[in-house]
């Protein structure tokens, strides 16, 4: 291997916004068989709009997303954010929450104006007991054009169904059909409900999901697709990726994400564009035939 020529396709890597951190990521680019990508923020933008509200009487609209609001307005999720953002500009004014605490993979919750309010996935639900039958076929099928459903309680009672949509980045469909005409298996990882995942994957074309995994279990679905020795690149972006980054044969942090997610990784996509990834390894291919 011949330093120079490393430095050479890794300087022209550089102009395309793709940063090698070492000599050994070129190679584990290029020799990786599957490719497993984060959905919230490396497939999707990352920034969540509210989709639908289903209030479930005596509970209306404008008083649910007043009291999910509040309690959303101390939580750093991006679906957080997005429910936020929209009571906002409905003009609803947002208490503060008392004693709130996040569960990550699940939700959030706390006290508004003494009433305990608990916002979260269906598992969240299941796990405090709380009935969601009412709106559950809703649910399913707002999940399957690709929402991510979410439930509201209040003292323990459904008070609504929430969605919020996170639309696909420009590049990903193509950066998707390029990895899948490589010849690699592409996978999506996420914590993500299951139809909401594989509605993502069928605009994609990707026919591998591992949906609803927890933040803690992320590195470990990488270490069940490296089974048997097969090599796996893990791209991702935040910071509950970085343990998955770290274990996979090749990590790939997208230029949006965190410092902690860029610090785990081999390689670093400036921009953030999913097309970094297949440019990515056609520069490692192209690199290490000139020095082999
Ligand atoms: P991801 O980053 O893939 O969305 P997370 O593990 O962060 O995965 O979240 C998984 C699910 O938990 C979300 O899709 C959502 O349903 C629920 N959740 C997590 N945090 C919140 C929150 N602050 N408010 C509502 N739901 C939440
Ligand atoms: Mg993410």
């Amino acid at each position: 291997a011949t330093p120079t020529s490393v430095m050479v396709g890794t300087g022209r890597a550089a102009e395309l916004g793709v940063l090698f951190r070492s000599g050994a990521a070129l190679e584990g680019l290029q020799d990786a068989q599957v490719v497993a990508l984060d959905k919230t923020g490396t497939l999707t933008q990352g920034r969540p709009t509210l989709g639908e509200v289903r209030a479930v009487a005596p509970w209306t609209r404008g008083d649910v997303l007043r009291v999910v609001g509040s309690v959303e307005a101390s939580s750093e999720h991006p679906v957080a954010r997005a429910i936020v953002e929209a009571a906002r500009s409905e003009g609803l004014n947002l208490p503060a929450a008392q004693d709130v605490q996040a569960v990550p993979g699940f939700g959030v919750q706390g006290l508004v104006d003494g009433l305990r309010v608990q916002v979260g996935a269906d598992r969240f639900m299941s796990r405090l007991g709380v009935d969601i039958s009412a709106v559950a076929a809703e649910a399913q099928a707002l999940a399957d054009a690709g929402h991510t459903p979410m439930f509201a309680a209040v003292n323990g009672q459904l008070a609504a169904l929430v969605t919020a949509v996170d639309p696909l980045k420009a590049g990903s469909l193509e950066a998707v059909q390029a990895l899948r005409d490589a010849g690699l298996r592409v996978v999506i990882v996420t914590g993500d409900h299951q139809r909401t995942a594989h509605a993502v994957a069928r605009q994609l074309g990707i026919d591998e999901v591992r949906a609803e995994v927890l933040p803690e279990d992320k590195q470990r679905t990488v270490q069940e697709l490296q089974a048997g020795g097969t090599r796996v690149a893990f791209v991702g972006d935040g910071i509950n990726d970085a343990p998955a980054l770290a274990q996979a044969d090749v990590g790939v942090a997208i230029g949006t994400g965190t410092d902690v997610a860029a610090e785990s990784a081999d390689v670093i996509l400036m921009s953030g564009d999913l097309r970094g990834v297949p440019t990515a390894r056609r520069l490692s291919r192209a690199t290490l035939a000139n020095i082999r």
